[in-house]
């Protein structure tokens, strides 16, 4: 079962996201990917926070 790179916690394949992560893709949780994005939104303000957008598709 995949592992989410964040919480370290184990989710179903469905509910797993891809997400840009210190450069290279991880596989997160839903939950992880969404603070994350909002993380990212905070410390790079101008840059990227579009790209990170698009690499979210599984919004509740
Ligand atoms: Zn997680």
């Amino acid at each position: 079962m995949p592992v989410c790179r964040i919480c370290k916690d184990e989710f179903e394949k469905e509910d797993m996201v891809a997400v840009r992560y210190g450069g290279r893709k991880v596989k997160v949780c839903e939950d992880c990917a969404e603070r994350m994005a909002e993380e990212d939104a905070v410390a790079e303000e101008s840059e990227s926070v579009v790209q990170n957008m698009m690499g979210f598709k599984g919004r509740r």
